[in-house]
């Protein structure tokens, strides 16, 4: 699984960070798909080694602006390079409102599909691969994370078995990995016998703008890779004139510890923290590290991540 984030910043732009979006996908996957679309988000792609051809679904957490202003000139971007691939896009409700407002054509003449799907809270998409489940979270407007799960894969037999019994290395071997039953002649080989213990699929949260991670719940437990946002120290959250429902560094540290997060990669950094600022960046890891010990990343522009398999 490979990830790569485009845009880390929370609210607006800085010199050295663009707004919320991160590209997915996984081996042998034939294209990728985005998590929100911050204002020029296409510009990010081209300067990434992404195709932008060959992007196929995008999810957007929320309707906050920095989350998804790209979309329009990036559709429009697809209609001109004379795009044929149909394109999802994953949204909560509104966004086909919003879009229609904004477009001046109708999504016939665009020469694409765009199929937009607005989603509800627990709702699961299937792809080849893996699923993406839809959970809430809680923010100023409703705003949700994804859940990525990967199918669990039994891509090893007992050969030896199969061949005691009678069966010998064929093309059946690759239905019974498949969990085929196969028959041959009179007899009928149950594929469940000889399939051995499956390579657990993988588990991925992406999150949108979230101010108590706690409310993933379970789905935190051993979980692979936390993707999640981090707009503040807690000292500065304390002191906002207006709360904004946003997490801070201490308190996605305290989450990812308790339920045993594996890897977490924390992005949305609020502009004020900056090498170059009155907030050095480090403040954000070190307070993270009072609490979790895992592999922590502190997400910066065209930053990729691999998340490997277990096994
Ligand atoms: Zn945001
Ligand atoms: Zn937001």
């Amino acid at each position: 699984m490979k990830f790569t984030f485009l845009g880390t910043s929370a609210g607006k732009p800085t010199r050295e960070r663009n707004l919320s979006a991160i590209a997915f996908s996984m081996q042998n996957e034939s294209g990728w798909s985005l998590f929100d679309c911050g204002e020029a988000t296409q510009h990010q792609i081209q300067k990434s080694d992404l195709k932008s051809g060959s992007l196929n679904n995008i999810f957007i957490t929320h309707l906050h602006g920095d989350h998804y202003y790209g979309l329009l000139g990036l559709i429009d971007s697809f209609k001109m390079e004379g795009r044929k691939k149909e394109l999802s896009l994953f949204a909560p409700s509104g966004l086909k409102n919003l879009l229609s407002c904004f477009m001046d054509t109708s999504y016939e003449k665009l020469g694409f599909k765009l199929n937009i799907v607005e989603y509800k809270k627990y709702q699961v998409f299937k792809f080849d691969k893996y699923n993406v489940e839809v959970l809430p979270l809680v923010h100023s407007i409703e705003s949700f994370a994804f859940l990525i799960k990967e199918y669990d894969k039994s891509d090893k037999i007992d050969k030896d078995a199969l061949q005691r019994d009678g069966l010998l290395p064929s093309k059946a071997y690759a239905d019974i990995k498949k969990g085929k039953d196969v028959r041959v002649g009179q007899k009928l080989y149950i594929a469940k016998k000889y399939l051995l213990e499956p390579i657990k699929g993988r588990r991925v949260i992406v999150s949108g703008d979230n101010s108590e991670p706690e409310i993933l719940g379970e789905n935190l437990r051993d979980l692979d890779l936390l993707i999640h946002e981090s707009t503040y120290t807690k000292e500065v959250y304390k002191n906002l004139p207006v709360k904004v429902l946003h997490t801070t560094a201490y308190d996605i540290g305290k989450v990812a510890k308790e339920y045993g997060v594996k890897n977490l990669i924390v992005t949305h950094i609020s502009p004020r923290y900056s090498d170059r600022g009155e907030y050095p960046l480090r403040l954000i890891e070190e307070e993270i590290r009072e609490n979790y010990n895992g592999n922590l990343l502190i997400a910066k522009d065209f930053m990729t991540f691999y998340l490997e398999h277990k096994r």
